[in-house]
């Protein structure tokens, strides 16, 4: 094996920038390193965040360096004195910086662009370490470096992500895949609503379990959030072909445990699965919201092509409102409250016949943290869909705060559409 052509198999990342250690900043660089990476089959060993401090630095590539075949770099490229990730990165690997002149004038004409002339302290961002390769920046001053250090390899990336995206993509299409034979890592997420952790667990694991025995082996992980499940699903393979028959073969497994469930076994949102079967049918939907806020409209219309099956939506947090846009008979909020079946089911009809659409969402509740009473505490949401000569109506008691309870209803509401939507025939046509 060459030094050229030895296949970088793992490789460590280090964010650094000792905003990333307060509570106000998140490296998230290194998921999308991390993402990009594993597309061509290369897996994370570690990652670290270390401050802008050159010791620090220079203690975690030295690990990095014994560990991965590729140590990735991001951050603290910067002109000021505060960024040291180039001149430690250069002193620890014994390389001499030299002013490269192509870098500094691609600065200058950056600055030239805007009307300025370039800041004597960016003069230091076109300092190269010997051997190294300049990665050009369409988004900023700070070239990325490509170094090869023996049969490892060092790259430095800027922090601002979209600085870094962009050059992380050419790195990888230029520098890493063509070296990656063919063994690439494929995954698919299946995501379930309305189910608890632990109930998704209990079926689920039993199947996944047999898989890590398997050959290939097929990795999975388990996302929990409050209303939703992922599984994501990995398999390492040089043939997309067979990985796909083997994810495939998998997803079947556990759709025959959790069943329907599963909203999606290939990533998408809920919105969007409940979308696609409006659409699929020719329906349109309307929305009235009391706790939600517009959350579940909102949710809808973040899917391109939503104006399709979105008709409209009514956000109506007060009783007058309830009775005024909706037409909710005023006794039934004093005989039932306002968070009751019987105003969420009349939300529902009032927002559908109203808009004279084929669906309609009633949802009212209490998100918190005040307004609960003993019978009806924070968290209690009752969410009604309905249609043409029916309804369904259910409640619920969500756990969490405000923001995880107003999810949650949404996530209910967009979850009985589907689970109805399931049960009527496609070429139902428009029915209103
Ligand atoms: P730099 O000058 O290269 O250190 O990058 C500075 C900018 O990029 C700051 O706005 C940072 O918050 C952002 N940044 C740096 N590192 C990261 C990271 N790992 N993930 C997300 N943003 C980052
Ligand atoms: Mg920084």
């Amino acid at each position: 094996v060459t030094q050229e052509s030895r296949p970088v198999r793992t490789a460590a990342i280090i964010a650094v920038g000792s905003e990333l250690l307060t509570p106000f900043r998140s490296d998230t660089n290194s998921l999308a390193i991390t993402g990009r990476l594993n597309e061509i089959g290369i897996e994370v060993a570690s990652k670290q965040i270390v401050g802008d401090d050159p010791r620090d630095l220079a203690t975690a590539v030295t690990a990095a360096l014994e560990r991965a075949d590729l140590v990735v770099v991001t951050g603290g490229l910067g002109p000021t004195s505060d960024d040291v990730t180039r001149p430690t990165i250069a002193r620890m690997l014994d390389l001499p910086l030299e002013e490269n002149g192509e870098v500094l004038e691609r600065i200058r004409q950056r600055f030239a662009g805007r009307g300025l002339a370039m800041p004597e302290i960016n003069r230091g961002q076109a300092m190269v370490p010997r051997g190294a390769t300049a990665l050009a920046n369409a988004n900023g001053t700070a070239p990325g470096l490509w170094i090869k250090v023996e049969h490892r390899r060092v790259l430095l990336l800027p922090g601002p992500p979209r600085e870094m995206q962009p050059m992380l993509d050419v790195v990888v299409r230029e520098y890493l895949a063509p070296s990656s034979g063919n063994m690439r890592l494929y995954r698919r997420v299946i995501k379930i609503a309305g189910r608890a952790e632990s109930y998704v667990e209990t079926l689920a694991q039993p199947v996944y379990s047999r898989w890590l025995a398997a050959d290939p082996r097929i990795s999975t992980s388990i996302l929990a959030a409050p209303g939703q499940i992922e599984l994501h699903l990995g398999i390492r393979s040089d043939s997309a072909d067979r990985a796909r028959m083997s994810l495939e073969r998998a997803i079947g497994q556990l759709k025959a445990v959790l069943g329907l469930d599963i909203f999606t076994d290939d990533g998408q949102s809920l919105e969007e699965v409940v979308g696609g079967l409006l659409r699929a049918r020719g329906w349109r939907i309307a929305v009235a919201e009391s706790c939600t806020g517009g959350l579940t409209s909102s949710r809808l219309t973040d899917v391109p092509g939503s104006s399709d099956y979105v008709d409209r939506a009514a956000v109506t947090y007060s009783n007058r409102a309830k009775v005024e846009w909706l037409g909710v008979p005023e006794d039934l909020i004093r005989d039932h409250g306002a968070v009751s079946e019987e105003v969420a089911g009349a939300m529902a009809i009032g927002v559908r016949e109203g808009a004279g659409v084929e669906v309609g969402i009633g949802i009212s509740g209490i998100a918190g943290p005040g307004g609960g009473t003993e019978a009806k505490p924070v968290g209690t949401v009752v969410i009604a869909v309905a249609w043409d000569g029916g309804q369904r109506v259910q409640a619920f008691r969500f756990a969490g705060g405000r923001a995880q309870v107003k999810f949650q209803s949404s996530q209910a509401a967009l979850d009985m559409v589907r689970r109805w939507l399931l049960e009527q025939p496609q070429s139902a046509g428009r029915r209103a």
